[in-house]
């Protein structure tokens, strides 16, 4: 079979939203898995809309997506000389043509259209003149007026448009410029595309697209529309849905594979199964599975995956991510064992890296901020006898294991006659300045010797002035 070659067109416009974030990863995923090719192209025709800030930050979220691209990036800006021998192989062979018409007089011709009932469409005045090139003229495609034009749509099945609904719509303006549908042809005829998937919203340009494939002898690609994302309530997404921008996930701390599993899932399955890494992606993907009915964007069931792929990340790849966050938060913690040690605490129980950041703030203040709440709840004069206790059972011990920290509590528990609870959160609020935390054990044996010994003195001082003042 013909190797698969898929692109992702992005118009720069705008930054990547996840719906177009979603067509790049079938786009890509259908190229890995096949060995095919995935090819990136920057659709900046539209000289007043597109930006560089547009171009920069679509590069910048996929690549954090780690999303790569075997060709490219080709910007549509810098193929204009392409375009124009297009053009002329259209005029060439009698399937365009010049038309001379003014705007007022087109819009005589659509406004009687459109009183009797038609499509408002360009009736064909100068299909037969055989004008030649002038300032004004603009070059028009043959469209048929009769029969029908079929996409055969891997994704919805066919889908028949009546030619009588086309006119003989500009593939160049008098400028010389070439219109969108024209170059998107050219384009993927150029760079041997042979697998088009896009958003459904591009379903009315397919059947233009389709005769100028014919007209220039160009075989079809195999094209697939995508249903739409939508809102929770139906309505096409937009930003009141939440985050629209691909990068602002990240900056909230969101894993890319989460991200990525979620957003193929919103419109492609494999059975019922919901947690997918990016190597079972790129192994089980197929254009088969990809649904008829549009996907709905929920961000509870993205935190969910995400909560879902930091469980089940290795720590040492987990700790590159987390690092910025801490550093947001004014600590520059480096990788290593220490953060990975650390974060092996909070991987169950954080759903965000930013969640795992804060959650780890403790670990590496030097003056631990308490929870007023918590001092006022644990640290009273019933926890001073336990935790100097625990102290002096702890001073003793040369390392913490799990096993020498259970026995240092049981003796706590056995001279004092306190359950464990009554000890253990005392010295979670000691150590932490909260309530709530990883496990006592655990974090004992990350935090180092010296620094518990600390927090368990500062906490029999913070309980003394307490009970004085
Ligand atoms: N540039 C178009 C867009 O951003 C995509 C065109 C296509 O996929 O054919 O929506």
């Amino acid at each position: 079979m013909e190797q698969i070659i898929t692109r992702f067109p992005p118009s720069p416009t705008g930054y990547l939203h996840v719906g177009g974030a979603r067509t790049a990863v079938f786009n890509w995923l259908y190229a890995r898995h096949t060995k095919g090719k995935f090819i990136l192209r920057i659709e900046d025709t539209d000289k007043v809309r597109s930006t560089k800030e547009s171009v920069d930050a679509i590069f910048e979220a996929l690549e954090w997506l780690g999303i790569d691209w075997d060709e490219g990036p080709f910007f549509q800006s810098k193929r204009l000389e392409i375009y124009q021998e297009y053009i002329q192989k259209l005029l060439d062979s009698g399937d365009a043509y010049y038309c001379t018409c003014s705007p007022e007089k087109i819009k005589v011709m659509r406004d009687k259209a459109r009183s009797t009932g038609g499509k408002p469409r360009y009736d064909g005045t100068c299909r037969h003149l055989d004008l030649k090139k002038t300032d004004t003229a603009v070059v028009r495609f043959k469209a048929p007026f009769t029969g029908t034009t079929i996409i055969k749509d891997v994704i919805k099945g066919n889908i028949l448009f009546q030619n009588n609904e086309l006119d003989d719509f500009i593939i160049a303006r008098s400028d010389g410029t070439p219109t969108y549908n024209f170059v998107v042809v050219v384009d993927d005829i150029t760079m041997g595309i042979n697998t088009v998937i896009r958003g459904d919203d591009h379903v009315m340009n397919t059947p233009k697209q389709i005769l100028l494939y014919n007209a220039l002898n160009a075989p079809l690609p195999t094209f697939g529309h995508v249903p739409m994302v939508l809102g929770k309530d139906r309505s096409r997404l937009s930003k009141r849905h939440g985050a629209m921008s691909v990068t602002v996930y990240r900056d909230m701390g969101y894993l890319p594979d989460a991200l990525i599993n979620y957003l193929v899932r919103l419109g492609w399955s494999f059975g019922d199964q919901e947690f997918f890494t990016r190597a079972e992606l790129i192994e089980k993907f197929s254009l088969k599975n990809i649904g008829k009915s549009a996907g709905i964007f929920d961000q509870d069931k993205l935190l969910s995956i995400n909560a879902d792929h930091i469980k089940a990340a290795k720590p040492q790849n987990l700790a590159k991510n987390l690092v910025p966050f801490l550093e947001k938060k004014g600590f520059s913690i480096k990788e290593g064992p220490y953060l990975e040690s650390v974060i092996k605490t909070l991987n169950t129980r954080s759903k965000t890296l930013e969640d795992m950041a804060r959650g780890a703030l403790f670990y590496f203040q030097d003056e631990l901020s308490y929870e007023e709440k918590a001092v006022k709840k644990f640290l009273k004069p019933v926890a001073l006898e336990p935790v100097r206790l625990l102290v002096d059972k702890l001073e003793q011990l040369p390392n913490f294991t799990e096993k020498k920290l259970e026995e240092a509590f049981k003796s706590v528990m056995e001279a004092t006659g306190l359950k464990f609870g009554k000890i253990a959160q005392p010295v979670r609020v000691a150590l932490t300045g909260s309530s709530v935390s990883p496990g006592i054990f655990e974090i004992i044996e990350v935090l180092n010797k010296e620094k518990v010994l600390q927090r368990l003195n500062a906490a029999i001082k913070i309980i003394l002035d307490r009970s004085q003042g």
